[in-house]
């Protein structure tokens, strides 16, 4: 069925802020199109009285906090993330409570639940993205003894090895060392984004013996991340490709946004096909009916009003930034 997406837009007062992973059927629609940084931040300034979120379930609910006054819809409820269910709040809140001492500073990755962000901002904690990690550690290891990274153990350790923290300073926890947690500057929670783990050291080695330069997402493995020559967010992996038009580049991110710059961009290649399945929810016969039924609460984005509070002050803290 073919639906004129930005009649219903204009007739309901409508924006959409679409995530780099969504697919082109959804970001030509887009109002503003960002990685989840960019998105939480212009969403301040939208206008519009109903705001669509087109990405993950978190990222609607990080919009959520930052515009009360405002309606947040998701065109799927369902598209979670895996690195968020990484992360059982009882889990956390056993390793806080018992295994480290209050010269701890906790940073929680965006990509995460409510309840999450609810638990580091009621611990004076901070939020963080893929575009600030690397500044809000390096800030907590000059404020704080050590820092307690969670979800994403991979951008915590190539955020913490990029600012010189060396190997022996930094911990995975496992059931079996939480004893030795105080000991070390950095401590990671084991979560992981699947879609970022498939690249190779081989075959970026082999890319670069032919010339091609190679970048990748920081939720990439360290040994992934050192063997590429830039790795950054989204928006970094974006402007980089715009701002580099004679360099030729593979890019190792979540396939929709790679796809979309090989169209686009004759100089860029994939380093490896990798899809988000919860991103390929938002269809556009979801974004359709959700314009068609804002009054419904399918897909309404509500916030629990005990956790509201708590996960904004770890939000306002990152946006200091
Ligand atoms: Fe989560 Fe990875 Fe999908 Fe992003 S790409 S939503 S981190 S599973």
């Amino acid at each position: 069925m073919s639906y004129d997406i930005e009649k219903l837009k204009k007739e309901t007062d409508s924006a959409l802020l679409v995530h780099h992973y969504q697919s082109d059927e959804i970001v030509k629609h887009a109002d503003i199109i960002g990685d989840s940084l960019y998105l939480a931040k212009a969403s301040q300034k939208l206008a519009a009285k109903h705001l669509i979120l087109c990405g993950v379930y978190f990222m609607a609910e990080v919009v959520k906090l930052l515009n009360n006054d405002k309606k947040v819809y998701i065109p799927d409820k369902d598209a979670g993330c895996q690195m968020v269910d990484m992360v059982p709040i009882k889990n956390v809140q056993n390793v806080w409570n018992n295994y480290l001492d209050k010269d701890t500073l906790i940073i929680c990755y965006i990509n995460s639940s409510l309840e999450l962000k609810s638990f580091v901002g009621k611990n004076n904690g901070v939020i963080c993205t893929s575009s600030n990690a690397r500044d809000i550690i390096s800030w907590g290891l000059t404020n704080f003894k050590r820092i307690f990274f969670l979800p994403d153990q991979h951008l915590g350790r190539n955020s913490a090895l990029s600012l010189g923290i060396p190997h022996s300073n930094i911990i995975l926890i496992n059931d079996y060392n939480l004893d030795k947690l105080n000991d070390y500057q950095v401590i990671l929670w084991p979560g992981f984004c699947p879609i970022h783990m498939p690249y190779q050291v081989d075959k970026i080695r082999e890319l670069q013996k032919q010339g091609i330069r190679v970048a990748v997402h920081p939720e990439s493995k360290e040994e992934i991340v050192k063997a590429s020559d830039f790795n950054g967010s989204t928006s970094y992996l974006v402007d980089l490709v715009k701002n580099n038009p004679d360099t030729k580049l593979a890019i190792g991110t979540e396939s929709h946004l790679v796809e979309r710059l090989v169209r686009n961009y004759s100089h860029v290649q994939s380093l490896e096909t990798s899809y988000c399945f919860n991103m390929a929810k938002i269809t556009l016969d979801k974004l359709a009916d959700t314009l068609l039924n804002l009054e419904s609460d399918k897909y309404l984005i509500s916030i629990d009003e005990s956790l509201k509070g708590d996960a904004i002050l770890g939000l306002n803290l990152m946006l200091k930034f």
